[in-house]
């Protein structure tokens, strides 16, 4: 409970304290290659502007390692702006020509929260974006992120009405299956019969349409010691896979403003995982489960990212990235290596959360 005071506290103080947003740059997108249920292809990214996630605005504060409604708006946004900030991203990218010489185009939308609330992106706007992604014969996969408590099978109808047999995913941030992790040290909200309810309801309409889902697993909660870290989001991908998920993606900590994660860092209590403890995390997912599992390298080598050593982050990013595509093994050595397998031996048999850096255990 006092992590949930704690936070609302924090999430309060950073929107009290959060400058006035101007509403034409709170869109935002990119355009790469990556993995699609198709194979190697490419996929836009975009991030539609809205009033932010209703799980963070609300009394709990939201979760403890997540700041996105620092880049939101906070207030109801007219349809007609969103459907115009989503046609100016839309229309940065020369995917047609990619599509016309052979590529797979994907489309990843991002609400910065729950793209099937409609009080965070109103029914007409997702229909409009809907309707006009279903009319371009160049993308055949749509990706969005939602809350479990937003997946339902009326909203799913009403979505493949419009997209017909375009693939579309759900991807939701199940974050561990470990639910004393993710009620206490993550402030999430949602047990796993809630989560297991929403894969049921994907999986039940797969009957009819193309529907496909994916989890997102948090690697490195707060209060988790590095192996601790390491097991849970190792279990968790097993759980996704027993449970049907389609395949899983994971997202390694970083220091994001405004949040429980931050003040804990800033005191020394946490810090990221290791980039060999992603590495430990993906290698070993991937001789676990058969479904295709991801490495997010977001922030890798940074200061409030995972971290190595200067020698290794960016070779070892680099060789993630690569093993996304192709899901093999990656291996890799460097001096730093020692200094890891240290802290994942002892920082549970000294109780310590934060790294061993300076002990003389290796
Ligand atoms: S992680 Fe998702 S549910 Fe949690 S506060 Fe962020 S956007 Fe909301
Ligand atoms: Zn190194």
């Amino acid at each position: 409970m006092e992590i949930r005071e704690l936070t609302k506290e924090i999430r309060d103080r950073s929107i009290e304290y959060a400058k006035p947003k101007d509403l034409d740059n709170l869109s935002a997108s990119w355009y790469q290659e990556d993995l699609l249920y198709s194979g190697k292809g490419k996929t836009i990214f975009l991030i539609l502007p809205t009033p932010g996630c209703s799980w963070a605005l609300g009394p709990s504060g939201g979760c403890t390692m997540c700041s996105y409604i620092s880049d939101c708006y906070l207030k109801p946004i007219e349809t007609s702006k969103i459907i115009e900030l989503f046609e100016m991203e839309l229309g940065k990218w020369d995917f047609a020509e990619d599509y016309k010489n052979g590529e797979k185009i994907a489309i990843k939308l991002f609400a910065s929260g729950s793209f099937l609330n409609p009080e965070e992106l109103p029914k007409e706007a997702r229909n409009y974006i809907l309707q006009r992604l279903a009319d371009l014969d160049e993308i055949s996969e749509i990706v969005v992120e939602s809350r479990p408590e937003y997946v339902k099978k009326e909203i799913i109808d009403e979505i493949f009405e419009i997209i017909g047999d375009k693939l579309f995913e759900i991807s939701i941030g199940l974050e561990t299956s470990n639910e004393e992790t993710r009620l206490n040290k993550i402030n999430k909200g949602f047990n796993n019969k809630s989560f297991e309810r929403a894969i049921d309801t994907i999986k039940q309409s797969k009957e009819s349409y193309d529907i496909k889902s994916k989890a997102y697993i948090f690697v490195k909660p707060i209060l988790l010691s590095e192996s601790e870290a390491i097991e849970e989001a190792i279990e968790t991908a097993s759980y996704c896979e027993s449970i049907g998920v389609d395949r899983v993606s994971c997202c390694p900590a970083t220091i994001h403003r405004g949040t429980l994660i931050e003040r804990l860092w800033r005191r020394g209590s946490y810090n990221p995982p290791w980039i060999w403890s992603t590495v430990e995390v993906i290698n070993r997912i991937r001789e676990n489960v058969n479904i295709p599992a991801l490495m997010d390298t977001s922030g890798f080598g940074s200061r409030r990212g995972p971290y190595n050593c200067k020698k290794c982050n960016k070779e070892l990013k680099h060789k993630i990235i690569d093993s996304n595509f192709d899901q093999s093994q990656i291996e890799h050595d460097c001096n730093c290596k020692s200094e890891w397998i240290a802290e994942v031996k002892f920082s549970n048999l000294n109780r310590s959360k934060t790294q061993t850096k300076h002990l003389p255990l290796y």
